[in-house]
């Protein structure tokens, strides 16, 4: 599978507003919602509204501005469901699967918000 970026993609319908989601938090550049098949109690996805297949598309040809309103939106989403740290919260893990060796389903960037029970480790 070649992640080109394709508009048919299962969030591009959703920014489109083609399928329905569970939104959390709407901003100019990004998107948060609830994955369809939580993990965890915790799991929303938060994704650019632009066009970056993966991670690296994202982070090496996205506008600054756009970058900082992604790591913005992940900040509020941490802030929003009470998982930060720093107030006795039990914390979080981001994951951005990226290609095929990372098992990316949907070839829009995405990072994975998942909290609300112990993580474990994963990697050793
Ligand atoms: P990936 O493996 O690409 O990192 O993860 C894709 C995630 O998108 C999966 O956790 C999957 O449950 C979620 N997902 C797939 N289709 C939909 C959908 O139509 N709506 C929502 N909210 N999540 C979806």
């Amino acid at each position: 599978m070649a992640f080109a970026y394709d508009d048919q993609n299962i969030f591009a319908k959703i920014l489109r507003g083609e399928i329905p989601n569970n939104t959390v938090l709407e901003t100019e550049y990004s998107l948060a919602f609830r994955d369809i098949q939580p993990q965890t109690p915790e799991h929303v996805l938060v994704i650019p509204k632009g066009p970056y297949a993966t991670f690296d598309h994202f982070a090496l040809e996205a506008s600054d501005v756009e970058i900082v309103d992604f790591t913005r939106t992940v900040g509020k989403i941490a802030e929003m469901l009470g998982v930060q740290p720093a107030t006795g919260a039990g914390g979080f893990r981001l994951i951005s699967n990226a290609g095929e060796d990372a098992i990316q389903e949907v070839p829009h960037m995405h990072v994975h918000l998942v909290a609300g029970r112990p993580l474990g480790r994963i990697l050793q």
